[in-house]
Formats: C-alpha cells, sequence, structure tokens
C-alpha cells in the first residue's frame, strides 16, 4: 500500500465548502462524474492531504477525454478503502471487490445499495478458513451499517453538488453580464470602444464579404456643451447613439467610438455603406433637438462622416486610419458631409 497517513475530512462546514468549490471546477474541466468516490479522490487533492495521490490522479486524468471510472475506482480503492481492511491479503481482496461493487453501486442508483448490502450477507460464508473468522465478520458488518451511512452520503453529495453548480452557474452569468457590460457605454447604451474594437476584429477575420468603416464626429459640439450646458451634450450624444443604436443588424455594428465620435462598421459594398453613411447624415440633420424643461428648440445639429472600404490584407490601424482621414476631409470641406477615402 505505501501510505500511512490516512486521510481524513473532519474539517469544519466552511473550510470543507471552501474545498468543495475548489474540486468541483477541477472535475467539471475534466468531465469527471460527480460520483462519491470522484468526489473523494478530487476533494483529498485540493486538501493537499496526500502528494502521492495528487500527483496519480491529475497523471490518470490530465484533461476532458481521459477520464475513466475504472482509473478512479482503483485510486479510490488504493487510497480510502485498503486502509481500514484487515492484514490478509485474500481478505483484502475479496473486500475490495466487493467495495468496487459498492462504488458502482452507488454511483448507479441506490437501490444498488441495497443489493450490494445483500451481497455482503452472503460473502462471509464463502470466506475461507486461514482468515480469522471474527475479524472477517466484525470488518463486514462494519461495512454493512456504513452501506447505510454511503446511502446518506451520497444524497448530501448530490445536494452539495447541486449547491456548487448552481453557484457556478450563477458566478458565469454574473460574469457573462459583467463582459457585457464592460463592451457597453453607459451614457448611449450602445458599444464602446471595447466593442468596436472586437467587432472590427471580428469583421476582417471572418473573411466573408466586403467590409467598409464609417467614422462620424459631431459638428461643432463643443460649441453645443459651452452654449446649453453639458448635460445637453449629454442629451444629444443619447439621441445620436439612439439613431445609429436602430441601424444595428447582422451587417451593421455601431458604437460610440468616443468623446462625440460614433463607428459603424458595413459589411457590404462601398455603394450601399454610402447610401446608409447619407441616411445617416440626412436624419440628424432632421433631427429637431429641445430642451426637456422648456421645449425651446435649440436648433439642428450635423455629422461628418469620414467613409472607407477594407482592402484585403492591411491592417485594422490602416483601415480605421483611412477612415479618419476621410473624416477629416470632411470637416475641411465645411462639415455635414460625408467623403470617401
Ligand atoms: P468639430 O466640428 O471640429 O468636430 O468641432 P467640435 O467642437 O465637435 O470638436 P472638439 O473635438 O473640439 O470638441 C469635442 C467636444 O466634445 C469636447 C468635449 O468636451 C466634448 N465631449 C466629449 N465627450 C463628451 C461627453 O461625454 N459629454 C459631453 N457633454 N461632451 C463631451
Ligand atoms: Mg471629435
Ligand atoms: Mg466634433
Amino acid at each position: 500500500m505505501g501510505n500511512d497517513d490516512i486521510i481524513d475530512f473532519r474539517e469544519d462546514l466552511p473550510t470543507a465548502s471552501n474545498y468543495l468549490r475548489m474540486a468541483v471546477p477541477l472535475m467539471v474541466q475534466r468531465r469527471i462524474p460527480p460520483t462519491p468516490y470522484n468526489y473523494a479522490l478530487w476533494y483529498a487533492h485540493v486538501q493537499n492531504a496526500h502528494p502521492e495521490l495528487s500527483r496519480k490522479l491529475l497523471a490518470a486524468f490530465p484533461d476532458e477525454d481521459s477520464y475513466d471510472p475504472r482509473k478512479s475506482e482503483a485510486l479510490f480503492l488504493e487510497y480510502f478503502v485498503k486502509h481500514y481492511l484487515p492484514q490478509s491479503t485474500q481478505a483484502q481482496e475479496l473486500i475490495a471487490t466487493l467495495v468496487a461493487q459498492l462504488a458502482q453501486a452507488v454511483s448507479r442508483n441506490l437501490q444498488g445499495v441495497h443489493n450490494y448490502g445483500a451481497s455482503l450477507r452472503g460473502a462471509i460464508e464463502v470466506f475461507e478458513q486461514d482468515v480469522d473468522p471474527h475479524q472477517i465478520r466484525a470488518m463486514v458488518g462494519k461495512l454493512l451499517t456504513e452501506t447505510r451511512d454511503l446511502e446518506e452520503l451520497n444524497q448530501v453529495f448530490a445536494s452539495k453538488l447541486k449547491a456548487a453548480s448552481d453557484q457556478v452557474e450563477q458566478l458565469k452569468r454574473e460574469l457573462a453580464e459583467s463582459e457585457r457590460r464592460a463592451r457597453i457605454d453607459p451614457l448611449t447604451k450602445i458599444p464602446n470602444r471595447r466593442g468596436f474594437d472586437e467587432a472590427i476584429a471580428q469583421a476582417l477575420t471572418a473573411d466573408n464579404e466586403t467590409t467598409c468603416l464609417l467614422l462620424l464626429d459631431i459638428d461643432y459640439f463643443k460649441k453645443l456643451n459651452d452654449t446649453y450646458g453639458h448635460p445637453m451634450g449629454d442629451r444629444v450624444l443619447q439621441i445620436v447613439g439612439g439613431v445609429l443604436g436602430k441601424l444595428q443588424s447582422d451587417r451593421i455594428f455601431i458604437a460610440r467610438y468616443g468623446g462625440e465620435e460614433f463607428a459603424v462598421i458595413v459589411n457590404d459594398e462601398l455603394e450601399a455603406a454610402h447610401a446608409l453613411a447619407e441616411q445617416i447624415r440626412c436624419q440628424i440633420a432632421a433631427l429637431q433637438i429641445k430642451r426637456k424643461s422648456t421645449h425651446d428648440t435649440i436648433g439642428t445639429i450635423t455629422v461628418s462622416i469620414g467613409l472607407t472600404r477594407f482592402r484585403p490584407g492591411e491592417s485594422a490601424e490602416t483601415f480605421i486610419e483611412r477612415a479618419d482621414t476621410g473624416l477629416y476631409l470632411a470637416k475641411q470641406e465645411g462639415r455635414n458631409r460625408v467623403i470617401i477615402a
């Protein structure tokens, strides 16, 4: 056997829960069924109870395709069962076989445990003379009691694992939600620069059709802020974000690129992207922006747009820079216009 230190599981509730939290993801990663003996092995592993067991466990189950119930069973027998058996090799083997059946039965169903109990009772008769019958009888009697305990334990394990997996699910949802939030601009509720960076990388690697890019900047926005105040400026950003947000589709991705600049990725030909740019420009110029309090019209706002088409082989940076050149020219040539670069 070679291992004299007996692994014990006498932690208090918080410590044990902690081990559970550590063990479950390792098992999930490797697609190890949460049966009691698997759980005992991985619990002992995170508990760091037995370096040799940990080493063998990790070697036996390095990845998600390596699960083999026979290997689990062998490790379980070696580290948990044999310790408690009498010193006779023959008795050990017999009981080891019975316990292996027990482990299988427990993991299959609880009815199996009752069957195991019955087979244990029958097994008392088959022991040979040279094994101390009192010792074996006592051992088997103990195992019978423990069969009932195991039945209960199995239910406890199952409900603990259910709670742990619920917790893991909840954490996954929270993670997905916070990842989603990290890509959304809180003011305009459309994707932010981070969302844009990912979307453009995706559009350029998808090697589908043509990709075009619009960079859009609100004209004289500083003046609007200065004249009507920053909150009014924010409201205008929300309105423009709202107009653009409605255009979002499987071909069109929109984002707040920064400040009062927006970006639109169009997975379509230049002509279609140009038509879209003109549509956006006209739609925004037609808006009547009013003060919330007094309903006074504060006039109109306009945008300048730089447009370009992706050239196969170029980097996203070069692509964006060219759209920016178009935007710069649109400003220079008087604003409220679309320039193709
Ligand atoms: P141009 O026509 O050349 O684009 O002129 P502009 O005034 O729009 O350009 P400029 O880049 O000088 O000014 C952009 C302004 O946008 C400056 C900044 O205070 C304002 N701004 C940036 N982010 C926000 C924001 O979240 N809210 C508000 N209200 N203003 C913002
Ligand atoms: Mg600007
Ligand atoms: Mg501007």
